[in-house]
């Protein structure tokens, strides 16, 4: 028998993938489907971005790039955090990653091990927890709770902390309930982290671009006091519509840069090179393409949270970020992972059950608005339908 780490025991997936594939197993036996289940626009990426990446390769940029990224490329994330939050980032802290996950992953191998605890977000993006477990570290939730609108309590958080504490990961705005959480609350974490000077934060702000109500997203990046042990995690998916390239960065501290350039090149070498210059058309091309996206997904979030809210008793607090609903369904009777599949098989609806992201999911699913107001529309109605005639 071949025998492999013990850490494959333990790890875990997304369910948002198997959801996609029995939905689209329901689509090809013909059923009508409304796929509010995977998180990805369902714009294209904008065509200036599509012809840099042709323009690449017809250019003959087919070989490897350095591991850390092209320079322009890195130039420009650092050009574009400026841009965005008036903060000065070196271009050699940039690394150019082929996706926001890899950047959790390696985040999450330099602090796991066993006998080291992981802070991470409950309900929240199930590879934090996958990964943690791989290592053989404890991984420990942060309670995001409905009552705090989503938001995690920097109180909450820091009590976690002990001695064991590596990691802690936030995500703001977040997934899978669209909470953002707000400036005080975070300057109240960074102002408790004084007093842990040994544990580093990744912040996953791959929906920064994403809030709503203008409300304005706050960046670990604006705190200086921890930009020695902060990792920030973004990426060019969701922003820019582009979640197959694989094009993510992170930003790293001096003292982990290296450790995050070397695991680059034991692992992916480098980012697929015209992607690359897919992902510097978008940073350095006109950002309107993202101010109508967010517009777009803004109109929609009204539609489904009053939809939601309309249905018999399912309550949607209002996301402000981020393209996801999380209703609260406790009281309709199911359990949120039975609703779940209940909807998919009987309403051709696909959602996620909150327990996919965490045992503080309970009680609430995911949908995505991610999809069309028609398809939303519809979604709604059939869950109406459903509903009602199961209680
Ligand atoms: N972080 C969060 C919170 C996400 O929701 C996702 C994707 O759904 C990612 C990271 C990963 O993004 P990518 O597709 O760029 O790997």
């Amino acid at each position: 028998m071949l025998k492999t780490i013990a850490g494959f025991d333990r790890i875990g997936e997304e369910n948002a993938f198997a959801v996609l594939a029995r939905a689209q197993a329901l689509a090809a036996q013909g059923q009508d489907i409304i796929n509010l289940g995977i998180g990805q626009p369902d714009f294209r990426t904008p065509e200036h971005i599509v012809e840099a990446a042709i323009k690449a390769l017809r250019d003959g940029q087919h070989g490897y790039t350095a591991a850390t990224g092209i320079q322009p490329l890195r130039e420009a994330v650092a050009a574009d955090l400026h841009r965005r939050f008036a903060t000065d980032v070196s271009p050699d802290r940039v690394l150019i990653v082929p996706g926001g996950k890899v950047t959790m992953f390696m985040a999450i191998l330099m602090f796991g091990e066993p006998g080291a605890d992981i802070l991470y977000p409950d309900p929240g993006f199930p590879i934090y927890r996958s990964m943690i477990e791989f290592t053989g570290a404890r991984a420990i939730p942060i309670p995001i709770r409905e009552e705090n609108g989503f938001a995690f309590s920097a109180e909450e958080a820091l009590s976690l902390i002990t001695p064991a504490t590596r990691l802690v990961i936030i995500n703001s705005p977040a997934n899978p309930t669209g909470g953002v959480t707000p400036k005080d609350e975070i300057d109240a974490f960074v102002a408790g982290m004084a007093k842990f000077p040994d544990v580093a934060i990744m912040s996953d702000e791959i929906y920064a671009q994403m809030t709503y109500d203008g409300l304005e997203h706050v960046s670990l990046l604006t705190y200086p006091e921890i930009r020695d042990r902060l990792i920030l995690l973004d990426g060019w998916s969701k922003t820019y519509a582009m979640t197959g390239w694989r094009m993510g960065y992170s930003i790293w501290p001096d003292k982990l840069y290296e450790n995050a350039r070397k695991l680059a090149v034991n692992s992916y070498s480098c980012v697929n090179s015209a992607a690359q210059f897919a992902g510097l058309a978008a940073l350095t091309g006109p950002q309107d393409c993202v101010a109508d996206m967010v517009a777009e997904f803004d109109r929609r979030r009204r539609v489904v949270v009053e939809g939601l809210n309309s249905l018999p008793n399912v309550s949607c607090a209002t996301p402000k970020g981020a393209f996801y609903a999380f209703p609260n369904v406790s009281k309709t009777g199911f359990k949120a992972k039975a609703l779940a599949s209940a909807l998919l098989e009987k309403a051709g609806v696909a959602t996620i059950g909150g327990p996919d992201f965490g045992v503080y999911g309970e009680g609430y699913i995911r949908l995505s608005y991610a999809n069309s107001t028609e398809n939303i529309r519809a979604a709604i109605e059939r869950m109406r339908t459903f509903l009602e005639t199961a209680n």
